[in-house]
């Protein structure tokens, strides 16, 4: 496989460049240090392509999107393209990404580092050793259900539709991954609707019933309505390993999953499509956090979530588990010593820039190669 992966680099705007500069250097450090070689591409995506090339992801970029190996996202948007038309503003760029690679999985891991335990919201005892991957169905469901819209009944009354809906095929192919994904870590399956009051959720519960006795019974499956989920997140998350649901409760539970870690500078996440005849999945891998205009520009952006965004890319696009084991463990390392950008900062720590953290992480990896 060596000289043949390939990746695209789309750092877009705000803190995205920054911290995806600190990706380069670690794509440089994996050349030198362990013989691991990747083609590079960069590309515009968001407020930077509006500006440069008039809209928000070209054709080409596209393109290009849909011939790499893995795409890795920075972040888009800003106050500057804020007044623009829906189809124009940064955003539409990703959204675009996501549904030209019919990128149908949301992986998004919410994972509490030892030395981030003080940072949750949540008591130490709770938290600690968390660890929960929540599988967001994302390219269906009730955001692009049709019909929908507003509509005017003209008596001065407005009525405003959208519509849940979800296939067999849609639901087995995410479920697939989640049940994939568990066999890799805690072997658990948590999967989430509210087939109590919803039809869709309650096909989402069968599908999901007939696929794990079909073809893997091997993994523990457990079902859980949307709204008990969410408090069970809080009250307990340790008992969860991997979380499957629809595109709307998806969007909720994987924030809130989030913040029990207690920063988003530290968070990544991977977008999947379905494999070709080789076995080749399309994937953009991304952090959660935006392009943060509040400290752009400042070196103080924490990189950790694009640098672990790259780190999902190795195990899932490239098989490379050795180097993003390598890459976790020197992030908690680095976060042992007591370094912290200012998003993570707390007292008695050490602050240090984005460019610094890279550094140090990059001293470590060197350490662990050694
Ligand atoms: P945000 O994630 O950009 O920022 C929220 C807060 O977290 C800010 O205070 C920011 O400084 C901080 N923060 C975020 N990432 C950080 C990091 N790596 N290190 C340190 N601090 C960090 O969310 P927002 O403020 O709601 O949105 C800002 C812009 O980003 C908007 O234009 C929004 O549309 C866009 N956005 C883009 C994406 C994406 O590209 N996927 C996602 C969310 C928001």
């Amino acid at each position: 496989m060596a000289g043949t992966r390939s990746l695209l680099l789309l750092p877009g705007d705000g803190i995205g460049p920054e911290v995806m500069r600190q990706v380069r250097r670690y794509i440089d450090w994996m050349a030198r240090k362990r013989g691991i070689e990747f083609t590079v591409e960069e590309g515009l995506v968001g407020g930077a392509a509006i500006d440069a090339q008039g809209v928000p992801l070209t054709d080409a970029t596209l393109e290009k999107a849909k011939a790499a190996d893995a795409v890795l996202f920075g972040a888009v948007g800003g106050p500057k393209w804020d007044g623009l038309g829906f189809d124009m503003r940064p955003e539409a760029g990703l959204l675009r990404l996501r549904k030209e690679l019919d990128l149908f999985a949301n992986l998004r891991p919410a994972k509490v580092f030892d030395a981030l335990v003080d940072a949750s919201s949540l008591k130490p005892d709770i938290v600690r050793g968390l660890d929960v991957m929540i599988v967001r169905e994302l390219t269906g469901g009730i955001y692009f259900g049709e019909p929908r819209g507003i509509e005017d009944l003209g008596n001065g009354q407005r009525r405003g539709v959208n519509t849940q809906v979800y296939t067999t095929a849609e639901i087995h192919r995410v479920a697939r991954i989640a049940f994939e994904l568990a066999r890799k870590r805690g072997n658990k399956v948590c999967s989430v609707e509210k087939g109590n009051v919803m039809e869709s959720g309650l096909l989402w519960r069968q599908e999901v019933t007939a696929l794990h006795r079909a073809e893997y019974g091997d993994v523990e499956l457990s079902h859980m309505l949307a709204d008990a989920c969410s408090m069970q997140l809080v009250r307990n998350p340790g008992q969860f390993d991997v979380i499957v649901t629809d595109n709307l409760f998806g969007d909720m539970l994987s924030d809130e999953a989030a913040m029990l870690t207690g920063s988003i500078g530290m968070l990544p996440s991977a977008s999947l499509g379905a494999p070709d005849a080789d076995g080749k999945r399309r994937a953009l891998y991304e952090p959660v956090h935006g392009s943060a205009p509040d400290i752009a520009g400042r070196d103080m952006a924490n990189p950790i979530a694009m640098l672990l965004s790259l780190g999902m890319a190795l195990r899932w696009s490239f098989d490379l588990h050795t180097e993003a084991d390598m890459l976790e463990q020197a992030v908690q390392n680095v976060l042992r010593t007591g370094m912290r950008t200012s998003d993570i900062m707390q007292p008695g720590m050490a602050r240090c820039s984005t460019s610094v953290m890279a550094d140090t992480i990059l001293r470590e990896l060197d350490k662990l190669a050694a």
